[in-house]
């Protein structure tokens, strides 16, 4: 009997999700309560409730056989339901319901990589903004520092750099934490695939983008230019994180590369990734695939980077607008294109990636680049 995959949040990351899934012969189910989810393009069935909704889980653990995510901000309550159907042996959560609750919110994450011993910026948790931090509370500290929300913060929103005391002025409202800004050279991304038998697979580490004042993923390079040591190093402290959570499925680590060649874990994802993306089209197995076979417990597959390639987001630049039908395709460019049929742009949206692959890395980027410039002027400079 074909089995059914049940796939928490509907956006572009579950598109590509129920893409694979459906590759591989499974039915998929997505809960999500956005009006138009990127995911149901190739989805079979969309529950439409959000990632805290009970009753909705209910219907989801019926019909489901594997559960899995596509977004970290779970509800507290329906993890410790997804827990106990684990439990009881009538549906497998993965990468699991534990996993999730300790990254959902970066005040328990970074507690537990500290815990650890993994590396990662000093870090102080406060729990209501309002009450427990303010400036005068930052006062001991030395500047500049990062303030997190615990929860929700995504792309960039829900992280404010405190640079001077009018930042300060402007705290993020709610629990948060605050950590020591790391100086880096590079960012870094690095994908893991853990399978159900304990087996871990990296892929190779890609250098990340950010746009400098929304701190937004830009671009993705692939590989990213390491010496061998260092990326052997990014690729030991990966599997090594991954091995301490448990859990099946793919994973995404974020590091900073410092000044002096330290590498520190910014944030895991217990997810497919945007750093990802490019695995669509330049690696053996896409993210995407990985996933869906290591939470359906099939052998994983080969993580290898067969081309280099370079990524970047289609961004939403303007203002809230209805957002134009733009074509799959540019003459004369290699790049491919996908957008997500977000049929509203609002301001940094991702509406789409493209993907350009190339001899080098930075061939690769100098065919994306073209690509984006054609997709901006074809905007009027509202996307790209
Ligand atoms: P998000 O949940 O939006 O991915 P991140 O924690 O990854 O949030 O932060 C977004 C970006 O902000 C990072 O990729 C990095 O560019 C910058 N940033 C976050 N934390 C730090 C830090 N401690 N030091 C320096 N830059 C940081």
């Amino acid at each position: 009997v074909q089995q059914t995959i049940g796939i928490i949040g509907g956006g572009q990351l579950g598109r590509y999700l129920c893409r694979s899934a459906r590759a591989l012969g499974f039915r998929t189910i997505v809960m999500t309560a956005e009006p138009e989810p990127p995911a149901a393009s190739d989805a079979d069935r969309i529950l439409p409730g959000a990632a805290d909704d009970l009753e909705m889980t209910e219907t989801l653990l019926r019909e489901a056989d594997i559960v899995t995510f596509e977004i970290e901000a779970v509800g507290p309550a329906v993890l410790e339901r997804l827990a106990a159907a684990d439990a009881a042996g009538t549906v497998s959560v993965r990468p699991g319901a534990g996993v999730l609750a300790i990254l959902r919110n970066k005040a328990s994450q970074k507690r537990w990589v500290a815990a650890q011993g993994l590396p990662t910026a000093p870090f102080r948790v406060f729990d209501d903004a309002h009450a427990a931090l303010t400036p005068a509370t930052l006062a001991g500290f030395d500047l500049p520092l990062v303030q997190k929300a615990q929860v929700g913060g995504y792309d960039g929103r829900g992280v404010h750099i405190l640079r001077s005391a009018a930042d300060l002025e402007r705290l993020l409202p709610g629990p948060c934490l605050v950590e020591d800004f790391v100086e880096h050279v590079a960012e870094l991304a690095i994908l893991v695939a853990r399978g159900g038998d304990g087996e871990v697979r990296c892929y190779d580490p890609v250098a990340l983008r950010f746009e400098p004042d929304h701190h937004i993923l830009d671009q993705v390079l692939a590989p990213a230019v390491l010496a061998p040591a260092l990326a052997d190093r990014c690729r030991s402290l990966a599997c090594a994180t991954v091995q301490a959570l448990g859990g099946v499925g793919v994973f995404a680590l974020e590091l900073f590369l410092t000044p002096a060649d330290e590498i520190i874990i910014n944030e895991i994802s217990p997810r497919v990734h945007n750093a990802g993306h490019l695995s669509l089209e330049a690696c053996r197995t896409s993210q995407f695939e990985q996933h869906i076979r290591a939470v359906a417990g099939l052998a994983l597959g080969s993580t290898e980077l067969e081309r280099p390639a370079a990524m970047r987001n289609l961004l939403w630049r303007g203002v809230v607008a209805p957002a134009q039908r733009l074509p799959p395709t540019l003459p004369g460019n290699s790049a491919r294109i996908h957008w997500y049929d977000k049929t509203e742009g609002r301001p940094w949206r991702k509406m789409g990636h493209l993907t350009a692959l190339g001899d080098s890395a930075a061939a690769a980027a100098a065919e994306a680049e073209r690509a984006c410039q054609a997709i901006l002027t074809l905007t009027n400079g509202a996307c790209g």
